[in-house]
């Protein structure tokens, strides 16, 4: 087995023979996609524990008029190995940026937050907090309506420059969440050291929440977060159950299907017109 790059493992060379050329043609396929401008973005409602929608995390689809619809999790690990991450990122952020201004205007009883997946790599760019901070500037968006989802990733780099930048963000008043909590190698030191303002409960832990283990940890993290002032949030909330259960535990609020997928933004304003008029 050989070592890619990101520190996957696959059981041949990536770049020979049949897996290679497919991984070529999706490559192709992805820059056609970028220029274009193939993408969607999707909404997520997120509630509060009065099953408010508080705000929406914002999720890319490309619908591929060769392939369907591709999820993102097949082509983001691809854009990050050849830099399109870089194109995709400032499209989403544009793109958000404009729902954002559209949503004063179509939805003035929404004042909900929207919040956007950040990639390790985008946030590694010198220049990323100027440039952020310069499109919001632009569209005129107070800062508090974006939040940056962020992921253990960014700890790969240097660590003192990205707490840097992450207490620079948060001055400009930008939330900081920081994702898929409990996967990975994550752990509580990231909490000690990282200042954010959110805490994305991963879904699997969700999922396995009638399980007695699961169950304390989620626990566990929830009351973490209150005594940290961090608030949290849980990711893929199916059942009735699971929220209730949830609640109970003191979690701030809630994402998943039991509420909504991810809407293209025509439903995701017809859906916030139906449930909070
Ligand atoms: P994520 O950030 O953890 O996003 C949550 C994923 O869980 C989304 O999948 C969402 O559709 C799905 N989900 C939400 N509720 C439920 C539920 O109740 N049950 C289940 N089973 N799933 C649920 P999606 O949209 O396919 O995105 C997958 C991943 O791709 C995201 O995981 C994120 O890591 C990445 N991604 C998506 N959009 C972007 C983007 O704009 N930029 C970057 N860098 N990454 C993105
Ligand atoms: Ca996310
Ligand atoms: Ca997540
Ligand atoms: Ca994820």
């Amino acid at each position: 087995a050989k070592k890619s790059g990101r520190g996957r493992f696959h059981l041949y060379d990536p770049r020979s023979g049949e897996e290679s050329r497919l991984r070529q043609q999706l490559e192709q396929a992805l820059r056609q996609a970028l220029l274009n401008e193939q993408f969607e973005l999707h909404y997520q409602p997120l509630m509060d524990s009065n099953r408010r929608c508080i705000g929406a995390e914002a999720l890319i689809r490309w619908p591929s008029p060769e392939r369907g619809m591709v999820a993102p999790d097949r082509f983001i690990p691809l854009a990050e190995e050849t830099g399109m991450i870089h194109a995709i990122g400032d499209w989403v952020l544009q793109q958000a940026l404009n729902r954002l201004q559209r949503w004063q205007t179509e939805l003035p009883g929404f004042d909900g937050y929207l919040t956007i997946n950040v990639s390790p790599w985008q946030f590694a760019r010198p220049d990323f907090v100027t440039s952020l901070h310069s499109a919001i500037h632009k569209s005129n968006i107070p800062h508090h309506r974006l939040c940056l989802e962020i992921t253990e990733g960014v700890l790969l780099t240097d660590r003192e420059e990205t707490i840097d930048k992450l207490n620079q963000l948060r001055k400009l008043g930008l939330m900081i969440a920081l994702d898929d909590f409990g996967t990975g190698y994550s752990s509580l030191a990231y909490l000690r050291d990282l200042p954010i303002d959110v805490l994305k409960i991963d879904r699997s832990f969700i999922s396995d929440l009638q399980l007695e283990a699961p169950r304390h940890l989620v626990d566990a993290i929830i009351s973490i977060g209150r005594h940290m002032n961090i608030k949290t949030v849980a990711e893929g909330v199916e059942t009735e159950p699971q929220w209730s259960h949830l609640k109970s535990m003191g979690c701030d609020s809630f994402q998943g299907y039991l509420f909504s997928p991810a809407l293209n933004a025509e439903a995701f304003s017809r859906w916030i017109r139906q449930h909070q008029p």
